[in-house]
């Protein structure tokens, strides 16, 4: 097998992390993973140099799997008396591989989602550069002149006036780079070949007919010069739509589509999607580079609350269906660039080893309040992953 970056993390999903690889991966397959300690201690330790080599690996091998991390606040420099407050990892990787992220959630029979018609994941390509994220506000006080003012390289000015403030108000600038739209328009068309879905995006281009429109366009060059092909060959499609038609489509679809948005959108749909499907343990995310590299993580935190309870002795009932999921989404991938259908096969049964057990009635304390089959019996962590292990080799 070919090689994959391995990122370890912080608090109950560390734990989770051994727990996965003792018993659900190192029995069955050969790992070839290169280890990184992405676990707070280290990251300090090293000066957050582990967080860059990380990312560079992943340009360098292509597939990588992240358990989740600590991004440090005040609370957690003194907790863990850290030299500096260091700048969360996925912000550091993403910026060293340009990737856009993929969230979709994991669906077991027995928990329905609230919206009656979704039969299949929905996944939301949310671009995480730019716009209202870094923009530049002001709260006014005072009647004035509000200008848009750019000027070139070449010292050409463009000037425009926002609005003449009679009274007090609020004010805000923003942007974002050809550069940027492209890489995430590139992202989202392969992954929607890779994964065989179809395609949407939506923005509000007849609204602001300059900065929504430039995002359409690009998505539409890209994808007539680059993928259209492609996507026809698989047979699926790239449909771009209105934001408010999109959200109408999106509650009547079946779902089974990628749904790529701006970055507010983005940030906004995919806590309405997430919810809508269940639980939070459930969600999975991949970080997609426009040059085809992919890391896999859960779309959870480190699950804080929990890892107190465990310092304190007590069994708990975290789930780790995402974390499961993050290492199977990397090694089909591993085994898709390198040809190898064992690894593949391998993966898809550690999958349907985990959503077995669940749809047996058996599974963690978060899952059983959403559960609508009957009985359902609440595990902890280790029953559950001992569950899925029994499962697993009864088709290995
Ligand atoms: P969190 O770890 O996602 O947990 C929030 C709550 O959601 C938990 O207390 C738990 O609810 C529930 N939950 C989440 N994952 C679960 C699971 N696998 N099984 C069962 N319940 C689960 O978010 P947080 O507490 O806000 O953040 C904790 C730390 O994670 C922070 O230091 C943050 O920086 C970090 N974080 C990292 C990532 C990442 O690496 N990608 C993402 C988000 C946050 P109950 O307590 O009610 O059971
Ligand atoms: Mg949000």
């Amino acid at each position: 097998m070919g090689k994959i970056v391995e990122m370890d993390g912080d608090e109950m999903t560390r734990i989770i992390w051994k727990m996965i690889k003792d018993e659900l991966l190192e029995p069955f397959v050969e790992l070839n993973t290169e280890y990184y300690d992405l676990g707070l201690p280290h990251r300090d330790e090293t000066n957050d140099m582990v967080s860059i080599e990380a990312g560079e690996a992943i340009k360098k091998y292509k597939v990588g799997v992240k358990c989740a991390t600590i991004t440090p606040n005040a609370q957690r420099v003194e907790e863990y008396n850290l030299k500096e407050m260091w700048k969360s990892p996925n912000g550091t990787i993403r910026a060293i591989l340009d990737g856009t992220v993929f969230r979709a959630p994991v669906l077991v029979s027995g928990i329905k989602p609230s919206v009656r018609s979704w039969e299949k994941p929905i996944t939301i390509a949310r671009h995480a550069y730019g716009d209202v994220y870094k923009a530049t506000e002001f709260r006014l006080e005072k009647p004035g002149k509000a200008e848009l003012v750019f000027t070139s390289e070449d010292g050409e000015e463009k000037r425009a006036t926002i609005y003449d403030f009679e009274c007090g108000g609020v004010l805000q600038g923003m942007y974002n780079k050809d550069t940027s739209i492209r890489s995430f328009a590139h992202s989202c068309f392969k992954y929607a070949i890779s994964t065989k879905q179809d395609l949407w995006f939506s923005t509000k281009d007849t609204i602001s007919k300059q900065y929504d429109q430039t995002f359409k366009l690009i998505f539409q060059e890209i994808y007539e010069n680059e993928y259209k092909e492609e996507f026809e060959k698989n047979g699926i499609e790239y449909f771009y739509t209105l934001i408010d038609d999109a959200v109408a489509r999106v509650i009547r679809s079946k779902g089974g589509y990628i749904w790529a948005c701006k970055n507010y959108d983005g940030d906004v749909m995919s806590d309405m999607v997430s919810t809508a499907f269940g639980s939070l343990a459930m969600m999975t995310s991949v970080l997609v580079s426009p040059d085809g590299n992919y890391e896999y993580e859960a779309a959870h935190g480190t699950v804080t609350r929990h890892y107190y309870r465990y310092l304190e002795g007590e069994k708990t009932s975290t789930n780790p269906v995402a974390t499961i999921f993050a290492w199977t989404g990397a090694l089909r991938k591993r085994g898709e660039l390198d040809g190898n259908a064992e690894l593949m096969d391998f993966a898809a049964k550690l999958e349907k080893a985990s959503l077995d057990v669940i749809e047996s009635g058996r599974m963690t304390k978060d899952l059983v309040g959403l559960w609508q089959g009957s009985q359902a019996t609440a595990l902890t962590t280790e029953e559950f992953i001992q569950a899925i292990r029994a499962e697993l080799e009864k088709y290995i």
